[in-house]
């Protein structure tokens, strides 16, 4: 049944009328009037929909863009204007938060308390911490050795130009908030395309930024599909840059797309993230946060902690613990209160989490809980936990982007650090210990972006975060989120 009637009146009232993207300052719909279906995945129904860009709007859209990178109507603003505009943004997400978090608990499948108290803040927060770089731009100076010569030698950093940003449905808004808030903060002009699974919140952002005052034609807001829309931001020459969030298969297809003109290429991709607990860790915080890690959002997590490897000595009391926290999690809508694992967002990507569990039972596993999909209406999975004593399982292998963790026993820290570089991943990874000299030694060894020791999956926004390995190329937040945006020029000045 339609959860439509526990939303708010606003809420309800956007998602009456189907949903214009956005080219410049003007909200149209595509030629043709194509339209998707916004569903949701705790019931299959359709509760809203949005207008399809088609070629003639990307081009349209790379048009204006172009335009506004060109003529600086945002890059030429100064620095404190530019920051005074995203810090609007960041208090307009704020006065928002119960429309946007309901968008991404009806289109994307979200738990409705989180979503409120932690994802849309953390949008916000991501604009209030770019707002605060625009005036602290890097530069630096030089004295250049040229024999006889006297220069004055300086770098400076320009944004990139027009940049296409490509998201996955799963966090749309905080996917679009990281995107965009470096990237404006850079003086860049760009074209994002929100994934269409979960587009809903971001189209809502868009009119958030140009009610904040970011200029007509420096964001443009473009639904539509990842073949068509996505393809042809990475295939056309007049955009300088593609940050790419999502699948390493489609990360991998973009390095075709770009070479055309060669552009800068940014890709934050899939994930397999290792959790690690040693025998001396505080067991009573360490497995719950063991759960929490794989278990939040439904598994759809790209730091997702999805293979568990347990010392051996704890290694059955790891196994029971995590499936009796995985057999109480009450499987349900975002929107009710009492759910604590909500829907997978489609019944496509359902199935292909199923199909991962159903051929790692056949390699020696033993399915300790969950492991058949949930009857009924919507597409649930129940919080599935597998045994196995040897990494050769389709589970540890691949990402399942799903509810499903695989937990393995190690025996010694040598032979933990080898199952965590198992992989072609490497986003990030978490050990469990109270050895403060073995987390160090861990925290070198272990090839990832992030590692967090007595923690899991806490984002922060001054610290980098990207892959290692097949899980991407650069980093997002921090400086180095901010340097994804701007090229570097050397200027010599002879004196
Ligand atoms: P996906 O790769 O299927 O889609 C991501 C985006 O790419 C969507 O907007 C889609 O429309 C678009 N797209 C699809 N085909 C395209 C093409 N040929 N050219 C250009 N664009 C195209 O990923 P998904 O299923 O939406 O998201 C799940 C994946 O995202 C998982 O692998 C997850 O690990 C990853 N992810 C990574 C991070 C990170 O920070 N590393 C964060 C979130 C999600």
């Amino acid at each position: 049944m339609s959860r439509l009637h526990t939303v708010s009146d606003a809420t309800r009232r956007y998602l009456s009328t189907t949903r214009p993207f956005l080219i410049g300052d003007r909200w149209q719909g595509a030629d043709g009037g194509t339209h998707i279906d916004a569903i949701d995945p705790a019931t299959g129904e359709a509760i809203g929909r949005f207008h399809e860009a088609q070629q003639a709007d990307v081009l349209q859209a790379v048009a204006i863009a172009r335009q506004s990178a060109e003529d600086g109507r945002w890059s030429a603003l100064t620095p404190a204007q530019r920051q005074n505009v995203l810090w609007r943004v960041a208090d307009l997400i704020d006065a928002d938060s119960q429309t946007l978090a309901e968008l991404e608990c009806l289109d994307g499948g979200k738990l409705y308390a989180p979503t409120r108290q932690y994802e849309v803040p953390h949008a916000a927060e991501t604009f209030r911490y770019y707002a605060g770089w625009c005036t602290k731009m890097p530069g630096h100076l030089f004295q250049p050795s040229v024999p006889g010569v006297e220069f004055h030698g300086y770098v400076r950093y320009e944004p990139v130009g027009v940049v296409g940003q490509i998201i996955p449905w799963n966090g749309a808004l905080v996917a679009a908030a990281w995107k965009l808030a470096p990237a404006l903060a850079a003086g860049c002009s760009v074209i994002l395309k929100p994934a269409e699974w979960s587009t809903l919140s971001v189209l809502r952002l868009g009119e958030l930024l140009l009610e904040a005052g970011v200029p007509p034609g420096a964001v443009s807001i473009l639904s539509g599909k990842g073949r068509l829309v996505g393809q042809m931001l990475a295939e056309h020459p007049d955009v300088d840059k593609i940050a790419f969030t999502g699948s390493t298969a489609v990360g991998k297809q973009l390095l075709q797309a770009v070479q055309g003109n060669l552009k800068r290429l940014s890709l934050e991709l899939g994930g397999k993230s290792p959790t690690l607990i040693f025998a001396d860790a505080d067991l009573e915080e360490a497995i719950p946060a063991a759960a929490n890690a794989i278990f939040s959002n439904a598994g759809q997590v790209c730091v997702a902690g999805s293979r568990v490897y347990a010392e051996r000595a704890i290694y059955a009391q790891v196994c029971a613990r995590l499936s009796e926290i995985a057999s109480s999690l009450i499987v349900g809508p975002g929107l009710d209160a009492d759910s604590t694992l909500g829907p997978l967002i489609s019944a496509a990507h359902r199935a292909s989490v199923h199909d991962i569990v159903t051929r790692s039972r056949t390699a020696g596993t033993q399915v300790l809980c969950g492991g058949e999909p949930q009857a009924g209406v919507g597409f649930f999975y129940p919080a599935t936990v597998i045994g196995c004593e040897h990494g050769a399982v389709p589970a540890v292998q691949e990402e399942v982007f799903g509810p499903v963790v695989t937990v393995m026993p190690f025996e010694d820290a040598a032979r933990a650090v080898r199952h965590a570089n198992d992989s072609i991943y490497g986003l990030a990874a978490s050990v469990w210990t109270q050895n403060l000299s073995r987390a160090h030694t861990l925290a070198a060894q272990i090839k990832s972006g992030i590692i967090w020791v007595n923690s899991h999956g806490i984002p922060e926004l001054s610290m980098p975060i990207g892959g290692f390995k097949q899980s991407g190329w650069g980093r997002e937040h921090g400086e180095e989120g901010l340097m994804l945006y701007l090229e570097a020029k050397s200027v010599m000045i002879r004196l």
